[in-house]
């Protein structure tokens, strides 16, 4: 069964250009999908389009095999981890964790229940009552992904999650990640602009560039067939 699926879907901020032309891509539940590219290939717009953060120009958006082109976030079933984790400074970890529970009226011995649960797992419990101040990068960075967990979305969207993060934290980090998609079931789509982090955790990989799908594949496959210079070049195989 399908969680996500794009039908020639374009996008343009202004009447001439097109950021996203034609995008047509189907992402399979328990999947996890890395969409890679340059910087301004279009890969924040795809997925906000996906998050209902930014209009559709044309195409058809599905989520679990019904169009939601004009559905509001909230009703979307899905969680969203930024670049920068936007964690609010004013608030505890607690706090900044059950966030947009209380958006949702999720009831409170729930959100208790669910808090403990996602703290244990992700190893933040001696760390709830502190501020984001007082947290590592690798601790905050956490934080920002137990918001996520905690929702029960059953599709999560990452947009360059680790960028900010120094290289052992980021790699570390990457099994993290992947680990918890694993264990919960999640449909992961995960957005980097780096081919190694793309290629060491995709189930399959798209590779954007200037608003076009250069290829759309395994990892082994993108490495041993490129489809062209461009995929060949970003990827790093031979060709
Ligand atoms: P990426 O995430 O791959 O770096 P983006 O989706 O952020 O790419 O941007 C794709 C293109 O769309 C870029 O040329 C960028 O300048 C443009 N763009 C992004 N957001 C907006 C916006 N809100 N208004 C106008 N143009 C935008
Ligand atoms: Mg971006």
């Amino acid at each position: 069964m399908n969680q996500v699926e794009l039908i020639n879907v374009s996008k343009s901020y202004d009447k001439q250009s097109h950021v996203l032309k034609e995008i047509h891509l189907m992402i399979k539940k328990g999947e996890f999908f890395v969409l890679v590219g340059p910087s301004g290939s279009g890969k924040s717009t795809l997925l906000r389009m996906i998050a209902g953060l930014e209009e559709i120009t044309d195409g058809k958006l599905l989520i679990n095999d019904k169009v939601v082109n004009h559905l509001p976030p909230k009703d979307r079933h899905l969680s969203m981890v930024f670049q920068n984790y936007a964690l609010y400074p004013h608030l505890t970890v607690e706090q900044n964790i059950l966030f947009g529970l209380h958006a949702k009226k999720v009831h409170k011995q729930e959100q208790k229940r669910r808090l403990l649960e996602t703290a244990e797992m992700m190893g933040l419990t001696e760390l709830l009552k502190r501020k984001p101040k007082e947290l590592s990068g690798g601790q905050r960075q956490r934080v920002a992904l137990a918001r996520s967990v905690v929702s029960e979305a059953p599709l999560c969207l990452m947009d360059e999650p680790l960028s900010n993060l120094d290289a052992k934290l980021r790699s570390h980090m990457r099994m993290e990640i992947r680990r918890l998609q694993k264990k919960l079931g999640l449909t992961m789509i995960y957005v980097t602009h780096d081919q190694v982090e793309a290629m060491t955790m995709g189930d399959r990989i798209m590779v954007l560039n200037d608003g076009h799908i250069q290829q759309l594949g395994e990892p082994i496959t993108l490495y041993n067939e490129p489809a062209n210079t461009f995929v060949a070049s970003f990827i790093g195989s031979p060709k």
